[in-house]
């Protein structure tokens, strides 16, 4: 805890002041450009890989980055994602999966997660990615980075079961996008819906 409170110290009196005027007008206000869908993995900075300030991305994280298809009772991410689209008006969506994902792992070798009962029934939400790999019949080699792939095209299927996600795309007030952040390299993978397959993030 030590490093920690050490850190929120330094934030206070080094980071924070240079910032002053930025926090002054975030004090009141945010007006975020995307609604940022990530795993909680320590590695993924999501204000780091898209060079944001605070403010920029309203972030949503979870093991494994998964948004359960809409049934009327997953009132975490229907808020989330209600506040967002009609009280934020944000205009984007982002699921961002990752290389050396510890919960694609599990959703490969449910067997490794047999003694952790909440983490074996949140790994169901990656089911329909382990079938499209499983049919794939995809190398050994392959398996994970084909999983996290899939995991995020799944995701952004599902991201579409939320009335307030399917409403505001087919009004276009909605652009959404899914990524993979490889760790070791610092590349973004961006899926391509036209060629079904993900593709070095480029302007
Ligand atoms: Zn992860």
């Amino acid at each position: 805890m030590h490093s920690i409170r050490k850190g929120v110290v330094t934030f206070q009196r080094y980071v924070f002041p240079q910032h002053k005027s930025l926090f002054k007008r975030l004090a009141k206000l945010q007006t975020p450009s995307a609604y940022f869908i990530t795993c909680a993995d320590s590695r993924v900075d999501p204000t780091l890989i898209t060079h944001s300030s605070p403010g920029e991305l309203f972030v949503d994280r979870n093991a494994g980055n998964f948004i359960p298809p809409f049934h009327g009772e997953n009132a975490s991410e229907a808020a989330g994602l209600e506040y967002a689209i009609e009280v934020l008006k944000i205009p984007n969506i982002i699921v961002c999966g990752h290389t050396d994902c510890g919960a694609m792992k599990a959703v490969l070798k449910p067997e490794s997660i047999k003694h952790l009962p909440a983490c074996a029934k949140w790994m169901v939400n990656g089911a329909q990615a382990l079938r499209e790999v499983t049919s794939r019949k995809v190398s050994e080699k392959q398996r994970l980075a084909v999983l996290t792939q899939r995991n995020v095209v799944a995701q952004l299927g599902h991201l579409k079961t939320y009335p307030v996600v399917h409403a505001a795309l087919a009004a276009k007030k909605l652009e959404i996008a899914g990524w993979v952040y490889d760790i070791e390299h610092g590349k973004v993978l961006e899926y391509n819906p036209g060629a079904d397959a993900f593709e070095i993030l480029q302007l």
